[in-house]
């Protein structure tokens, strides 16, 4: 292997990442990485509790991270959470609220902004097999975050071969750009055309905030972000199950300032829409 990705790295932060890359090869080698027992997992420390964030404390991951709150080594995706958040290319994890004491869940949540500010792979890991019983585990990179939503965007990749953080935080080790040019090599770093999925799903939550564009409605449950016709790859809106199937069927569109507007002829009580733009043929 000609340069090392872990030549990018130094100190603890580069042992901790050819750590994470031997538990990986462990894992592979116990018959991994997808239907492998909770208690082989275990065994590699891949993930060792119930939460889901996993730090391990035993591993020293405290002096990697130089606030002292450690790296985040696993998230548990359980299914208890949004089924949409999980995307072949990512996975959207939501900010832990656990209801133990304040300071459990921002350390959490600060061991893993420091796996992206490091760059460091994390473990995700969801459930799989009958009943339950066995877990997958894929590995991720902490792309980005946002704590409007309360929630990190992780993507989906090889442990070899690290997907830049771009989350904006004070106080980072070292800039996007830096973590894009030093960590990605050759043509890989610019060949990034494509919105994913997951990418997609976060930022337009992110923009728009979790309410449906044409009724208000907040159950995330219930929301989904829609690509608006002829918009750009980012352009997106949230609309509910019911008005995301009306857009489509074409009784709803979406003008330039990204308001819904009813057709012509239908009825906006008919559809439930309480927030729609009035159609300049409409104002008196
Ligand atoms: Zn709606």
């Amino acid at each position: 292997m000609s340069p090392s990705v872990l030549d990018a790295y130094q100190g603890p932060v580069r042992d901790e990442y050819a750590r994470r890359m031997g538990m990986w090869r462990q894992l592979r080698r116990a018959g991994g990485p997808l239907g492998v027992r909770p208690d082989v997992l275990r065994e590699l420390r891949i993930y060792g509790a119930a939460q889901g964030i996993w730090i391990d404390k035993s591993a020293a991951t405290n002096s990697v991270s130089p606030d002292g709150a450690g790296v985040t080594v696993a998230l548990m995706h359980s299914g208890k959470v949004l089924p949409d958040d999980l995307t072949d290319d990512g996975l959207i994890h939501r900010y832990p609220h656990t209801g133990r004491p304040r300071g459990y869940d921002l350390t959490e949540l600060r061991a893993t902004k420091n796996a992206g500010f490091l760059g460091l792979p994390v473990f995700v890991i969801t459930v799989a097999g009958a009943r339950g019983a066995l877990r997958d585990v894929r590995i991720g990179w902490i792309q980005d975050w946002s704590d409007s939503i309360a929630a990190f965007l992780v993507a989906f990749g090889g442990i070899g071969r690290p997907i830049p953080c771009v989350g904006e935080e004070p106080g980072r080790l070292f800039g996007r750009a830096a973590a894009a040019g030093e960590l990605e090599t050759g043509a890989r770093a610019t060949a990034s055309p494509k919105v994913s999925v997951a990418r997609f799903r976060f930022d337009t939550f992110r923009r728009h905030g979790y309410q449906c564009a044409a009724c208000g409605i907040t159950a995330a449950e219930l929301l989904e972000p829609v690509r608006v016709a002829g918009g750009g790859p980012a352009d997106g809106i949230v609309l509910c199950a019911s008005h995301s199937k009306a857009y489509r069927a074409g009784l709803l569109t979406i003008d330039d300032a990204g308001r819904v507007v009813v057709r012509d002829g239908v009825s906006a009580r008919a559809l439930g829409v309480t927030r729609a733009a009035t159609p300049p043929q409409h104002r008196r």
